[in-house]
């Protein structure tokens, strides 16, 4: 073992800390496990449900009408998910597009967003039109209100207000934490400020974004009253297997209003060919409550290591969690830097590759960004990414496997010292 962890380059107090974190998190990796359990369950019962079969994993071509494998395809993340209908599209070319198909279809001009979680995904701001944009919702007349979370927790008075004094048509809740420093909203969160907001108003749409967030919980938001949930497929529920695509699943009407959106009015949901598809997508999410878990032990881990190494880090290693993401706060460019290249260093693809910080189509600082990916940007694989700014904050996800996640991690460790 010692020849081979000097041929990586690790060195041998490195694998001695590590290993010695991983003894002490013990308890809570096992917790993990039993998650993992339960979405498995789920999803093996979806599979039999819908009578999965060889002929599914094939796809279409052209205009993909007739789609069975598609169809199939959204029924399973229906049972799965609680929802009455689902768009699972490799159309959708990200999370970002899935977010704004979903907009545009449910606001019209004068119609009212909301947000309850503070500000929006970096992406979205261009989308919504915070960010001055020629094609944003607000360019179409749609209008945008936003209330801050006070203490991680939800702001009930200005909501109340709010819902009281305002016509509002959707209420968006992003549950990842993004780029800030806030922590990550949980289903009882969610479900606590949905049955809140349902005593002053039974109508408006309440959509969830839950980037990051599918299986690391055993509950949906649509199963406590969520009506839309969005996400992606290269992360969570892609399982680093789908190779592109994102999915819509809620209320029926609502689903139906995303596919004429995504296609065109008339067509929707009925076209769409799933090309080669259909298996990965059906093979992700099989393989997804364990790479989850995966992701979920890595952060763990992670969380632990860096802490015992002297820097802030949260989620703590035994915090709940409803994401796969570690933030560690470096306090410096260097640190940040150097552990981010570290990554880079212990991924399985471009290993020798050095990130180097860059600006980014719809981010407003400089990114350094870690992703020795086999799918372009897939962060359900093992990398970080962190904008250049006070207080030099990683933002570290995923990983295909623990085993992967615990040598990356201490390639990553490596590198913060060496400060290369
Ligand atoms: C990743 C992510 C998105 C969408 O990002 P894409 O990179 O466009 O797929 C949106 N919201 C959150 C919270 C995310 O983590």
């Amino acid at each position: 073992m010692t020849d081979i962890y000097d041929d990586l380059k690790i060195d041998k107090d490195i694998v001695a800390l590590v290993n010695k974190a991983e003894f002490d998190v013990k308890n809570e990796l096992n917790k993990i496990d039993a998650c993992e359990y339960v979405n498995s369950l789920k999803v093996l019962k979806a599979f039999h449900q819908n009578n999965l079969s060889e002929n599914h994993l094939n796809g279409t071509t052209g205009y993909g009408y007739s789609d069975s494998g598609r169809e199939v395809i959204e029924k399973i993340y229906c049972d799965i998910f609680g929802a009455e209908d689902a768009l699972v599209r490799n159309q959708f070319v990200s999370g970002t597009h899935a977010l704004t198909v979903a907009l545009f279809a449910l606001l019209r001009p004068n119609d009212t967003l909301l947000s309850i979680s503070g500000t929006p995904y970096d992406t979205l701001k261009s989308v919504i039109g915070i960010d001055e944009n020629a094609s944003s919702l607000k360019s179409y007349g749609v209008k945008y209100e936003q209330i801050d979370l006070i203490d991680n927790e939800f702001d009930l008075d200005k909501i109340k207000e709010t819902l009281l004094t305002k016509k509002i048509k959707v209420i968006e809740i992003q549950r990842s934490k993004g780029y800030s420093t806030r922590k990550t909203i949980s289903i009882e969160q969610i479900k606590k400020v949905i049955d809140f907001i349902r005593k002053f108003d039974e109508k408006v749409i309440v959509m969830v974004d839950n980037c990051y967030c599918e299986f690391v919980e055993t509950t949906s938001p649509l199963e406590v009253g969520a009506d839309l949930i969005v996400g992606s497929l290269i992360k969570n529920l892609g399982a680093g297997i789908a190779r592109n695509g994102a999915y819509i699943c809620g209320k029926k009407e609502l689903v139906e209003l995303c596919g004429e959106r995504l296609t065109c009015p008339g067509q929707g949901k009925e076209v769409g060919a799933s090309l080669e598809c259909n298996r990965e997508f059906l093979e992700g999410l099989y393989f997804a409550p364990h790479v989850v878990a995966s992701s979920v032990k890595t952060a763990i881990l992670t969380s632990k290591v860096l802490e015992d190494l002297g820097y802030s880090v949260e989620p703590r290693y035994n915090e709940k969690r409803s994401d796969i993401v570690e933030l560690i706060k470096f306090g410096n460019e260097q640190d940040l830097i150097s552990y981010t290249r570290g990554v880079q260093m212990g991924s399985p693809v471009d290993a020798k590759a050095l990130p180097v910080p860059a600006d980014m189509p719809g981010y407003d600082h400089k990114i350094i960004m870690a992703s020795g990916s086999f799918v372009q940007g897939s962060s359900i694989e093992f990398s970080c990414d962190a904008p250049l700014k006070e207080p030099f904050i990683a933002y570290q996800q995923g990983s295909l496997s623990y085993q992967y996640g615990k040598i990356g991690l201490m390639k990553a460790v490596q590198n913060l010292r060496d400060k290369k």
